[in-house]
């Protein structure tokens, strides 16, 4: 089982190569940020919550998330393999994750960290803005805070990675397929000796 965690601020292609992986590799796709967009959605109460500060380009609180995540792993017991897009985005959330894994014999087999300079996430997400009809991607102030946010808290969650020799970077401007194919490399080079 390989379990990835595709790692890379907002705007740097997440979302986008996780739909690549799955077709290829058969992961299930968990996204922190779609799964909070469907509870808004939806209109439960943990949605209405979380828009205040999804709206502010705050991070929703880790109980929130690591619940999120809890219920995902246990509903898809025989996966193939996970892909974790947008979440760890704290340590807290990472040592959580490690804790889940562990219950099922699982851990984290790498981290694929998408590496994109902050000028080009913001052109990125802006032009994205136009048509995902997220809020968050429209104002040039939150998009900035939202890159802030993964500064301080979300970038530690790299040397997490680092320390258990799991940090795999990737140079993320380029072709869409150039960029999957360095991604695949990564995984495939893990993979490979696992087995
Ligand atoms: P995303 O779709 O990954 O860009 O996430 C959109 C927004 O959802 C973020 O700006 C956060 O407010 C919230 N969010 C998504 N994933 C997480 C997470 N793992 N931890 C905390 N907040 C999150």
């Amino acid at each position: 089982m390989i379990n990835l965690v595709l790692f890379g601020p907002p705007g740097a292609g997440k979302g986008t190569q996780s739909e690549n992986l799955i077709n290829k590799y058969q992961f299930v796709h968990l996204s922190t940020g779609d799964l909070l967009r469907s509870e808004i959605k939806a209109g439960t109460e943990l949605g209405q919550k979380a828009a205040t500060l999804m709206d502010q380009g705050i991070l929703v609180p880790d109980e929130v998330v690591i619940g999120m995540i809890e219920n995902k792993l246990q509903a898809h017991r025989n996966a193939k393999g996970f892909i974790f897009d947008g979440f760890p985005r704290t340590v807290k959330q990472a040592e959580a994750l490690d804790k889940l894994l562990s219950q099922y014999g699982e851990n984290i087999s790498l981290m694929v960290a998408l590496e994109v300079p902050d000028q080009e996430l913001l052109t990125r997400l802006l032009e994205r803005g136009k048509s995902s009809g997220r809020p968050d991607d429209q104002n040039e102030t939150l998009i900035a805070k939202r890159i802030e946010e993964y500064n301080n808290k979300t970038a530690p969650v790299a040397d997490f990675y680092k320390k258990q020799g799991k940090f795999h970077p990737v140079h993320g401007v380029g072709s869409i397929e150039e960029i999957f194919n360095n991604i695949c490399a990564e995984i495939d080079k893990v993979d490979g000796s696992t087995h």
